[in-house]
This record gives structure tokens, sequence and C-alpha cells, in this order.
């Protein structure tokens, strides 16, 4: 039996309306996604099929999440398990099974960040411009702004106004040409064929709208037109379409994310019901109200209340330090302090920042501290240079024509297939029109390469297929063919070469091993499982999510987190770092100075201040090193922002330099202690 008693009346009211179009607008911290896991719970308790209802989600982590959750408020056992997905994970299961309607392998392969690098690097180098006149990650950028607006590889030259936009327009061209050579797509890609699929085969689009009685998006302010157009097809039919979102939390405008979908939504859908909610859960009413002063100044924007459900609670404290390396010692000082004496578990801190340059002093410093922590959204388990090799021999085994894992692992170990080598391969394979791995046994056969290269090709080329095969045949044991072609390739040995120092080699070691039981554990997870099907979990992590294999080890550790992978999360303390101009506000939009750019920038914060549940700290470095020099910084704005009279002087506490030792070093226990007047209310 479902308790509906959890919810005020306004969520219970959006958790039984169970057809039609639903809106729920409202700010952080009030139970969107808590209406949504309810609402889903209900459905199926009114008799709808769990696998006939699709939930959407902005990262793996939240779906997963979600539906654990909505089980579990169901508590008996039900049959099927609802659908919650990210719309990229929905993309893929569609174009599994239609994609070869537009012409693609129905074994596609999916393009992750670092093989879109690859792709991209080449593609500026066949029109010859050099990484330095355009970086492959701004191209990247533009090509995904372009995608996202539906300007193919052929309309986008013809929109080029500037020099920039019109050698990325030649080079998304040789981009996209790349990515069909290889059988693969990327992230945007899956979206738009989608879309693609859904317009250009309504017998396509009819059979998936037949899947699903009910569809619910979390997160909906940023979702894109394309993801927009996906979900108004979906639910033609039924119309049974519940959203739930904040305006004031938009932070993927870079990406396409528009406002404009959240607010419009009444528009689009005839008859639509809007609820908004208004009691905020979450944090304390000391945060509320610096949230709320905050996005205030926010104009273009659906003036909503929030009103905290909980007392004031302490201070909000913002701190100020002589420099970057007080600031990251003194907080990290604090949180060791918090956990060893006051027992605080570490998973209930975040340090939250905006660029991925910040957590790198904060890492060091836990680390000197033995500090457990785990970085999310930055460099993570999936980006190190071990797995990203092997990952790459696992996509060429599943598909012989992606040619950037290709490249990257004919001479990874190096066997003797060298540059030159490489090189006529690939210019055969452009004058015959075909992909890397297929000319590679006329390269043998023609002699075109020198005698030892042809002999490791050979070898090299045997050892796939063989591999191939197995894999295929007999795809339970998986990890054992991984094992085995380990192996076979003495990638160990490559290792030991590599790190003379026997820990660091170790470690690598054991990234690979966590590699192997992964695969295992997907193997054991799967009724059917193909080598297809893990790269499609791995690949299909978000950035923001990637490191989620990370954080399982240390389930127990400080969270170190960019505020765009902090979206949705909540955590009993908070610390906002890096207050200043150029950083939040980020640098670029303050270049700008576009009222929409640092619009963007406030409702990161926004989003950021809104994650605490009952202790938020903002801290600043007065001075921080820039090109190996220290400079003087410049107060954020949104700190004056959130004080409580416009123009005020700031209430923060000066850390550091000589007239306050407040975390003083030498004593730090007796220091912090000493702050604890009231031992039951601590000021942090
Ligand atoms: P965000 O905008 O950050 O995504 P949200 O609107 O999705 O926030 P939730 O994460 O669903 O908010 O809820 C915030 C917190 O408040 C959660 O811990 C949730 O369990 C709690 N909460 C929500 N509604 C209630 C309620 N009626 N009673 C008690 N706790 C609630
Ligand atoms: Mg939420």
């Amino acid at each position: 039996m479902l308790n509906l008693s959890g919810l005020n009346p306004p969520q219970r009211q959006a958790v039984e309306t169970l057809s039609g179009p639903l809106l729920v607008l409202a700010g952080a911290g009030t139970g969107k996604t808590r209406v949504i896991t309810f609402r889903m719970a209900n459905l199926i308790r009114h008799g709808i099929r769990p696998d006939r209802i699709l939930s959407v989600t902005f990262t793996n982590k939240a779906s997963r999440e979600m539906r654990e959750r909505a089980l579990k408020l169901l508590g008996s056992r039900v049959k099927a398990k609802p659908v919650v997905s990210t719309f990229h994970a929905y993309c893929v299961r569609v174009l599994r099974e239609d994609i070869t309607a537009l012409g693609y392998p129905k074994g596609f392969v999916i393009y992750d960040r670092s093989d879109q690098e690859s792709a991209a690097r080449t593609a500026l180098r066949e029109i010859r411009v050099g990484d330095k006149a355009m970086k492959p990650g701004d191209l990247l950028n533009k090509i995904s702004s372009w995608k996202m607006s539906g300007l193919t590889e052929n309309q986008a030259g013809e929109y080029a106004e500037a020099d920039f936009d019109a050698l990325a327009a030649m080079a998304y061209r040789k981009y996209q040409k790349q990515l069909r050579a290889s059988g693969a797509v990327d992230f945007d890609d899956l979206l738009l064929l989608t879309s693609r699929l859904f317009k250009e085969h309504p017998e396509i689009l009819q059979k998936h709208q037949a899947k699903f009685d009910h569809v619910q998006v979390d997160e909906y302010q940023d979702t894109n037109g394309v993801q927009f157009s996906l979900v108004e097809n979906l639910v033609q039919g039924h119309q049974n379409i519940c959203v739930v979102g904040d305006d004031d939390q938009s932070i993927y405008g870079w990406r396409g994310a528009e406002v404009q979908h959240i607010l419009n939504f009444g528009g689009h859908f005839a008859n639509t019901k809007t609820i908004r909610l208004e009691n905020n859960y979450r944090c304390t009413n000391r945060i509320v109200e610096y949230a709320n002063r905050l996005v205030r100044h926010n104009r273009n924007r659906h003036e909503k209340k929030l009103i905290a459900h909980k007392p004031d609670g302490s201070p909000v404290r913002i701190l100020a330090f002589e420099d970057e390396t007080q600031e990251s010692e003194n907080v990290v000082k604090e949180i060791a302090y918090l956990i060893t004496e006051l027992s605080v578990r570490p998973k209930d801190i975040a340090i939250l920042f905006r660029t991925n340059e910040q957590p790198r002093l904060f890492e060091t410093e836990m680390r000197r501290l033995n500090v457990p922590y785990v970085l999310l959204g930055g460099q993570s388990f999936f980006d190190r240079k071990e797995i990203r090799d092997l990952l790459a021999y696992l996509k060429v085994l599943a598909a012989p024509r992606d040619e950037v894992s290709l490249l990257r692992i004919i001479n990874t170990p190096a066997r003797g297939i060298g540059a030159t080598t490489t090189e006529k391969l690939v210019q055969l394979a452009v004058s015959q029109g075909k992909s890397l791995w297929e000319v590679v046994p006329e390269g043998i056969a023609a002699g075109i390469v020198p005698k030892q290269a042809q002999a490791a090709l050979s070898d090299f080329r045997n050892l796939l297929v063989r591999f191939r095969d197995v894999m295929l045949e007999h795809p339970r044991d998986l990890a054992d063919h991984v094992r085995r072609l380990l192996r076979a390739i003495d990638y160990n040995g490559e290792i030991d070469k590599q790190y003379k120092d026997e820990t660091q080699a170790e470690q690598r070691k054991a990234v690979l091993e966590d590699l192997v039981n992964s695969i295992g554990q997907y193997v054991e997870k799967n009724k059917s499982p193909t080598l297809e099907g893990f790269l499609e979990t791995t690949a299909l992590m978000d950035r923001d999510d990637k490191s989620d294999k990370d954080s399982e080890l240390a389930d127990n550790a400080v969270r170190l987190m960019t505020l765009h992978s902090a979206k949705g999360l909540e955590f009993p303390r908070v610390y906002l770092v890096g207050m200043e101009e150029n950083l939040l506000p980020h640098r670029r939009s303050v270049e700008s100075d576009l009222e929409k750019d640092i619009a963007e920038e406030r409702r990161l914060a926004y989003v950021g201040v809104t994650r605490a549940m009952d202790y938020l700290t903002l801290t600043r470095a007065k001075a921080r090193m820039k090109w190996g020099k220290r400079r003087e910084t410049v107060t954020s704005r949104f700190l004056f922002e959130m004080q409580k009279e416009p123009g005020e002087t700031l209430n923060e506490e000066h850390v550091g330099g000589e007239e306050d030792e407040l975390f003083d070093a030498s004593a730090p226990k007796q220091t912090l202690t000493s702050l604890f007047d009231a031992d039951d209310n601590p000021p942090f």
C-alpha cells in the first residue's frame, strides 16, 4: 500500500494527477524529484504496468536512485521494472532497434568525449588547421551547438559568418564523415538520429509511442529543442506527460538547453495542469534566504516563493583567505576535524566549485591529511590511459570499423607498427573509400609497408579476429576473454616498462583489474550479455557520472564536485569555494558581460547554495596564482547580492594573514573547539 502521508497538499495533488499534461514548476528542494518518484509508484498502484511508464532523469545515477526508491515505496514485489533512463540511454534503446532505417549499422559504436577529440583533431588536420588555431575542444563545442540547433554538416557553412565558424563548418563535415566511416555516433547524434528517425519514419515512431502510456521528465528546465521534440512526439497520442523543473536552475544554456521549454509548456500542451510547490524541505531558513536574495537579481524569471520548512539553523559563513593555498588548507583541515572529532560522515560533506582547475589543491590537502574523498565530474576512472586503451581494444573488437579506436591500439603496446606504416594504411583507406580495418590485409599483401611491420600487422589482425570470434560466440565468458586478451598483448609488461616505480605500476594494473571486474558484474546482471552491451554501459555514463565507479569504491568519502554535477543532489554540509569574479561568475561571462551569461552563472551559484541542508560555507581567496604570478582577486558579485541590505559590506571572516589566525596550523583543535561555545550548535 502506498503511503502518501509524507507529502504536502500540492505535492499530493501532483502525485494524484494521473493523466494529461502536468507541470510542476517549483524552486530548489521543494520535492519535485520526490513528487515524480511517488507519482511513478502511484501510477503502478493504479494498475499501470511499470514497464509502460518512462521516467527521464538527467544522470544515470539519478535514474538508479529513482527506480529503487519507487520500488521501495511500493513495498510488495513488482513484476516488471519501471523504465527510468536518461534521454541518451533512451535514444540508444531506440537506435539499437531501428537505426538501420537511417543507413547506420546496427552495431554502431558510441564515441565519448575523448574519442570525439581524436576525431576532431583528425578533422582539423585534414583541413590543415593546427591545434593552436582551433582547439579540438572548441570545435566540438561548436559542432555540438550546431547539432543541437538542428544544423547538419552541410547547412552549418551557410550560416557561418565569422572566420572561425567557416573553418569549424569545414571541420564539421570532415568530422561527420569520419564518424560515418567508423560506424560511430557521438552523444548529440544519439538525440538527433532518434529525432530524425521519428520524423522520417512514422511507422517507427508509432511503434515507440505504443510502448509507453506515461512519460515523466525530471530537471525539465535543462531540456534542449531536440529533447523537447522527442518528448512531444512520444506523448502525441495520450498526452500523459508530467514534467518537473525550476527555471532558476537552468544551467545548460551552453548545451542548447532553453528555459523557454519549461516556461512555454502550457502553451505547447493544451489543458496543462500547473502545480507550484513553495516549501523547501532541504535547507535551513538562513540558507533559503541567501538563495532567494541571490536569484532575485535575475530578471526574466518566474517569480516564485520559496519558504523554508526548517528553522533558521546555523549562520551561513563567508570566509576570506589570503590565497588559494590557505583556502584549501583551512577548508580541508576543518573537514578533517569534523570527521575525526565530531564524527561527521565524510559523504555528508561536499566541496563545490565552478571550474575543473579548482579541485587540485583540495585533493592534495585531502591526501595529505588522509581524508577520504572522491572527485566527481573531473578526470575519472574511465579517462585513465590504461582504461582508455583497453576500452579501445574492446571497441575495435565490437566494431572493427571504428577508426579512432583502431589507431589508438594499432601500436599500443608497441609492436613495430610505426607512424609511417599507419599513415600509408590511412592513405590507402582514404583512396579506396574503405575503412582502415578493411585495408589492413591489402596493406600486408601489397607490400606497401616495411617487412617487419607486415609481420606485426598480420599478427595483430589475427589476434583481433580470434578474440572477436570467441567473444561473439561465448559472451558469458567475456571477463575471461578480456583477461586473456590483456595477457596476449602483454599489457602488464608495457606498464612495467612505463612505470619503474613498483607501487605506481601496481596501481595501474589494479585499475585494469577493476575494469575486468566490472565486466564480470555486467555479465552477472544481464540475461544476454554482449560486448556491445557492456561498452554501451560505459559510454552512457555521462561525464558527470563517470566516476560512479570511483564513488562505489569509496562510498564513504567527501564529495568534491563541479556545480554542474551537483544538480539535484543534497548534502548536510556544503563548502562553495572560490567565490570570486572570474571563477563564479566564470571568466567567460565576465568578459562577455552579457546579461544572459551572468544570469546563468547566478543560477549556477543558486544551485550551489541550495545543495546545502544544514551548513553552508562560502569561501574566497583574496589572491590567486595566475600563470605563476600572484594576483589580487575581486570578490564575487554574488556574495554581495546575497547580503541582506544592498550595498552592505560583506559580513565575512578574514582568515589567515597576520591579524587573525582562526585556523592556526600549529593548534587546529584548540582554535576550532574554542568556537563551540554552545556545544550543540557549532558554528559550522
Ligand atoms: P532540486 O530542485 O534541487 O532538484 P527537488 O525539488 O527535486 O530539488 P527533492 O530532492 O525532491 O527536491 O526534495 C528535497 C528534500 O526534501 C529531500 O530530502 C526530500 O526527501 C525532502 N522532502 C520533500 N518533500 C518533503 C515532504 N513533504 N516532507 C518531508 N520531506 C520532504
Ligand atoms: Mg530534484
